[in-house]
């Protein structure tokens, strides 16, 4: 772990939105080197509104690792000429890897966190992880090798569809993948690469995706999944929310008076899940008698308009703003990103949006920014891709 060692900026202690952690430091270093926006330790204490010592610790750190160097000089402005900051060409990579149920989404990604290929492989989970991880593992070193040549493997990341225990690095009592209960997923993947490895679920990487594909730059954000589940991740100070067991972030089995007692997939009964995902759309819509079989049918027949089928989608909308109100309300967060089948859905959407506005205090809402995700199937890679990068940038000297 790094630790929260940046100092605050004296005498302004809490007095802008700057972020002051290291990890996301680390990374936002490198992408304003890469982007051209900083040159100088100078131009990167400015444009991140953090002391000159704390950039010098991470900009340090960052040479010793071997991922940027410092030479040549720039324009003197009458002082002393600053030295100017470049991201090395031979400063490595990291890959990634997102799976869902039937295919995987693989990247290669720079130390400046743009996606260098991409590749969508048909991976079946339910095959098991020693299949699906071997497969991966080979897709990953043929997709690198025009990379490997001249850069090192950093780490990888690997986004996983179902509840993962992020320290043991496994998953957790999965609905939809037999055999990776508590399979060592980590170990087996560092045992075969010699790089640090993080899991972390298919949602926590979307919500990274998001928080960093927005411009202009924001600081915190909860980006909620609407398909056929239901998932939540929130990003606070550029960081992933994680909390003390690894489970922060989502509100999928928040209880919902509405849901009554419908059991949910977690073994407690009216949770969110059961009454506004798409499975629970469907399950109420043939309750009724209506002919529908998948999300796919309810995001379709809503588009024809079909008004009962709406209507119960209205209510899904309505019954998941009310749980993000207090979401809202509690972590104040710039944006909420709404991902997810059904938040292609105007009614779905104007539901959220109007319970946001109604229910939260106008201090909140006053700026927030409440979107359509906009990263679509690029939003795990991208978003494994920060979170990767956020952990070996920060490894100073001793990686
Ligand atoms: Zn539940």
């Amino acid at each position: 772990m790094a630790s929260d060692s940046a100092p605050a900026t004296s005498g302004a202690v809490n007095a802008g939105p700057g972020p002051r952690d290291d990890r996301a430091l680390a990374s936002r270093i490198v992408a304003l080197i890469s982007a051209g926006d900083a040159t100088s330790r100078a131009d990167l204490a400015r444009s991140l509104g953090v002391s000159p010592s704390t950039v010098s610790l991470h900009v340090q750190g960052l040479i010793d690792t071997g991922v940027i160097d410092e030479g040549g000089s720039g324009d003197s402005r009458g002082g002393r000429k600053p030295r100017l900051l470049r991201i090395r060409d031979e400063g490595g990579y990291v890959l990634v890897a997102d799976l869902g149920g039937t295919h995987v989404r693989i990247a290669v990604i720079s130390l400046a966190s743009e996606v260098r290929a991409v590749r969508e492989i048909a991976v079946d989970v339910a095959d098991g992880p020693e299949t699906a991880l071997d497969m991966v593992i080979a897709e990953w070193a043929d997709l690198a090798e025009p990379w490997a040549a001249t850069g090192r493997l950093r780490g990888v990341a690997l986004g996983l569809p179902g509840p993962v225990d992020v320290d043991a690095g496994r998953v957790e009592l999965p609905a939809r993948m037999p055999g990776w209960h508590h399979f060592a997923v980590g170990d087996y993947v560092a045992e075969r690469l010699g790089v640090p490895v993080l899991l972390d679920n298919d949602v926590n990487l979307m919500a990274m995706g998001e928080h960093f594909a927005h411009q202009p730059p924001i600081e915190h954000s909860v980006t909620v999944k609407a398909g056929t589940a239901i998932g939540s991740g929130l990003i606070t100070s550029g960081r992933l929310h994680r909390g003390a067991t690894g489970a922060a972030g989502d509100i999928t089995h928040s209880r919902v008076s509405a849901a009554g007692s419908t059991p949910c997939s977690c073994g407690k009964l009216g949770c969110l899940e059961t009454i506004a995902s798409g499975a629970a759309i469907v399950r109420r819509l043939r309750e009724r008698g209506v002919d529908v079989h998948s999300t796919a049918d309810v995001v379709r027949r809503t588009r024809d308009a079909e008004p009962e089928v709406t209507s119960m989608v209205r209510e899904a909308g309505g019954h998941l703003g009310e749980v993000l109100c207090t979401v809202v309300n509690f972590v104040n967060p710039d944006a909420v990103f709404l991902g997810g089948a059904l938040s292609t859905l105007e009614p779905f959407v104007a539901m959220v949006r109007s319970q946001l506005y109604d229910g939260c205090h106008p201090l909140i809402t006053r700026k927030l920014i409440i979107a359509r995700a906009t990263t679509g199937a690029e939003a795990g890679v991208t978003g494994a891709g920060r979170l990767i990068l956020q952990h070996v940038l920060s490894e100073r000297a001793a990686g």
